[in-house]
Parts: C-alpha cells; sequence; structure tokens
C-alpha cells in the first residue's frame, strides 16, 4: 500500500456491519485467510473508502467495502500494508499488538498462514495490530531453525482438518487463494500457487532428510537422469550408474520419488535443505 497520505475516513462510505466475512473479498479462501489470522494484522487503514458498488480489484465484487485507489478490501489492505516487526528475543513467544503502519515489512514478503475454522496458524516477522487470540499460534520465520520450512513439513505430515487456506506469500499479493477441503492434496495459495499430493512430497521430505541444498540438487538431478530412460547418453547412464553405487539408500529410492521437476520436489527440497533436526533415519550415505 506504500505510505501514502491519511484520509479522514467518511463513515457514511463504510457498511454498516461489524462481520469481517461480510467486509472482505468474496473469494472465500481470502475470507477465510482474513477472518482466522490476517485481521489481527490490520493496522490502521491510511487510504481512503471507495463508493460502495465499487468493483474489487481481486475478485470483482461490488458489494465489499474497498479502499484506495488500488480497490482493495480489508483482507488485501492486511497482506499488503507495511508494519513494524516484532522480535521474539525482546518480545517473547507471543507478541503483543502494535499500532505501527509504517514499518517495513508486510504479510505479503515471505509468510506463511495456514487458516481456517479449525487451524489458525502463521510464520511471520510482521507484528500483529491486535492482541492475538489464544487459539492463533505465531513464529517468527528464524531461518537458522527452519522455522517456515518446519511449518511447511508440519502441514504435509499432519495437515489441519479441513477446510482450511495455506499461503506461502510472495510479493505479489494478487494470486488467489485457494481452500483445501480434503487432506490428500494441498493446496498451497501464493504467487507460485500450486497442489502438492501431500503422502508423496511429506516421503520425500524424509528421504532427503539431513541432505545439504547441493546434495538434494544432486538427487533431483539423478531423478531426472532416471526418467530419461532410453534417451538416456552413456555419459549420463555412467555417471548415475556412479551416484548409486556411492549412495545406496537414495539411489534405491530414486524410483519411489516423483519427477524432479514436480511441485512434490520443488517443495521437498525447500523444506529439506531447512530443516535441520533429524526426524527419522537419514542412513549414512552422501549424495
Ligand atoms: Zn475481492
Amino acid at each position: 500500500m506504500g505510505r501514502q497520505k491519511l484520509s479522514p475516513v467518511d463513515e457514511s462510505l463504510l457498511l454498516p456491519t461489524a462481520d469481517p466475512e461480510a467486509v472482505v473479498c468474496a473469494e472465500p479462501g481470502r475470507q477465510m485467510a482474513y477472518r482466522y489470522v490476517l485481521r489481527y494484522f490490520l493496522g490502521r487503514i491510511k487510504v481512503a473508502p471507495q463508493p460502495l458498488g465499487t468493483a474489487c480489484s481481486i475478485c470483482g465484487a461490488t458489494d465489499r467495502q474497498l479502499y484506495g485507489d488500488k480497490r482493495v478490501c480489508r483482507a488485501q489492505i492486511a497482506i499488503a500494508s507495511k508494519r513494524d516487526t516484532w522480535d521474539p528475543v525482546k518480545d517473547g513467544p507471543r507478541p503483543g499488538a502494535r499500532d505501527n503502519s509504517s514499518g517495513g515489512t508486510c504479510i505479503a514478503e515471505g509468510n506463511i498462514v495456514i487458516a481456517g475454522p479449525h487451524v489458525a496458524r502463521i510464520v511471520t516477522k510482521v507484528a500483529p495490530a491486535q492482541d492475538l487470540p489464544d487459539e492463533l499460534e505465531i513464529a517468527y520465520p528464524t531461518e537458522k531453525e527452519g522455522v517456515a520450512a518446519k511449518a511447511l513439513a508440519a502441514l504435509l505430515r499432519d495437515p489441519p482438518a479441513p477446510p482450511y487456506v495455506v499461503m506461502v506469500t510472495g510479493k505479489n499479493a494478487s494470486y488467489p487463494v485457494g481452500v483445501n477441503f480434503g487432506r490428500g492434496v494441498v493446496q498451497i495459495s501464493g504467487p507460485d500457487g500450486h497442489q502438492v499430493d501431500r503422502a508423496v512430497a511429506d516421503r520425500l521430505v524424509a528421504s532427503l532428510q539431513g541432505l545439504s541444498a547441493s546434495e538434494v540438487k544432486k538427487v533431483r538431478r539423478m531423478r531426472s537422469l532416471l526418467s530419461a530412460g532410453p534417451d538416456r547418453s552413456k555419459k549420463d547412464t555412467d555417471e548415475l550408474n556412479r551416484f548409486r553405487a556411492a549412495n545406496p539408500r537414495i539411489g534405491s529410492l530414486l524410483f519411489e520419488m516423483p519427477s524432479g521437476t514436480s511441485e512434490e520436489f520443488k517443495l521437498a527440497e525447500k523444506i529439506a535443505s531447512q530443516v535441520v533436526d533429524p526426524v527419522e533415519d537419514t542412513g549414512t550415505d552422501a549424495a
């Protein structure tokens, strides 16, 4: 949203309701994210309300209260407005409300939101604008401890009861937010939104656990060489065979791994290279 001049709010423009479902985007996924998580991060709105009847720039609804030149609802403002950060050392594990809408970061910048009637979880540096309810879990995305990766690994291992949404945010914040209605496939919304087969990705994370980023990259290449089958050159076949001889554990797992270009592999790669705690037997062979 940037730093825009504070406009006085004309109360007559606002919808006569406090129900968040009535005032945010018509998209059910965005509503869910807002209702259970995002609204606690909505600071003072610094842009002017738009007249009723204005179409939402994301969902097209004309019956929601929208704000600013970007014609977005409160859910989107909660995602995109810059706010202050919290610090787990100073603030402890649960930051209190902070009235700062001119800080340096926003939810759109690399956070994880998992939200629904049975789950409210956020991994973020953004300080909340309201005190958080007890059921809302918050974690600071410490890279060294792989907090974000652990949150994704936990989601694959033990997903919440549906319905729920998962957002892995990135610079562009105007993507659709899809609702998960089952447990087998997880829809991850974000600028690089995708769906993953949960069991396949979870199994792969376990297989790759303990390998360094470059080792995982190597495994991905070997998986791709395996897929090439008869089209593989002799040089590539030799490389694959050398790898399998040197890494029997991973070598035998290659056959059950999804394609190196699959969303499951991309996600597992992201998780495996950051989660440092050993989960299961990681074997002794290095890739
Ligand atoms: Zn909308």
